[in-house]
């Protein structure tokens, strides 16, 4: 099926696209039966296709909406404003608190957060395209004062993180992600390793002795940090992300912050493809696994 997808972040491009909730189904339909229908409950291919963008089995009879196993699922404040809460969020790079969100689309803050939570998840690495090339990783904590210091800190208070980017020639950013670890041992900081760099990447570090047992597996120079100035790039990004978080949530929770820094990342990692950033979202929206309400807020 031939489709158009929305492009750009003209909000009134988007308005005119997007007017009701039915043309959302629309377009949800178009990407969720884009290779081709099959019956979920019986694999059969041929449908009618209803006035909701809904399909029925020929065979069957079985119906199901174009929101069914998407996380628009079961949205209770219509498709449209979570259509318009995913555009804010792929193409705003302002913090978005789900207070904000709250007085914008007249819903619960709860709702909105739970939602967010979803649009969050969508963003979240698919871990199939692990970083090459150059890499620089490096480990920070978040919360607490600032001393102007990036790196290790042993204040059990304060969250650690670890974060790693892939450099272009140029000594840009590339790509970037972040996780939380329990500590700073090499059994924790590998776990970045695991998920998103390439055994065959160039892995730069500070001279930090935890990475040095990973050289058995990854390809790792260790190089005095000179407080970052050997890193520029890389602590450039941990600064913002570290500002980032401070904005706006003070209050992020333990659990929480690896949400946050997936969508950070996730904007980062395509602000080359802005453009098309918001219809990737919703491709996302609609492949990602129907996530249980309980799930997002107790898990
Ligand atoms: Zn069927």
């Amino acid at each position: 099926m031939y489709m158009n997808i929305f492009k750009g972040q003209d909000l009134l491009e988007f308005v005119e696209a997007f007017k009701t909730d039915n043309d959302c189904r629309e377009y949800l339909s178009k990407i969720k039966w884009e290779q081709q229908y099959a019956c979920v409950k019986c694999g059969h291919t041929a449908s009618q296709i209803r006035k909701d963008f809904s399909r029925t089995c020929n065979k069957c009879s079985h119906t199901e909406s174009a929101t069914a196993n998407t996380l628009f699922h079961k949205v209770k404040f219509g498709v449209r404003k979570a259509f318009f809460m995913c555009f804010e969020m792929s193409t705003s790079t302002k913090s978005l608190s789900a207070s904000y969100m709250s007085v914008r689309y007249t819903v619960t803050v709860q709702t909105a957060r739970l939602f967010m939570h979803k649009i969050r998840e969508a963003m979240k690495s698919s871990e199939n395209h692990p970083m090459d090339g150059g890499v620089h990783v490096d480990e920070f904590v978040l919360g607490g004062k600032e001393e102007g210091k990036v790196g290790r800190s042993y204040d059990s208070k304060k969250k650690k993180a670890i974060t790693a980017v892939q450099l272009t020639e140029e000594g840009k950013i590339r790509r970037m992600y972040a996780m939380v670890i329990n500590d700073f041992s090499a059994k924790s900081l590998v776990s970045i390793f695991e998920k998103h760099i390439d055994v065959k990447a160039r892995v730069t570090t500070d001279l930090w002795k935890g990475y040095r047992p990973l050289a058995k597996e990854f390809t790792i120079e260790q190089i005095p940090s000179n407080n970052g100035a050997n890193f520029p790039a890389l602590h450039t990004m941990i600064h913002q992300i570290k500002s980032w978080i401070r904005t706006t949530y003070s209050w992020v929770s333990e659990h929480h912050v690896n949400r946050y820094f997936d969508e950070f990342c996730y904007r980062v990692n395509r602000s080359q493809t802005k453009s098309t950033i918001f219809n990737n979202l919703i491709v996302r929206m609609v492949n990602a696994d129907n996530i249980e309400h309980r799930k997002i807020v107790c898990s």
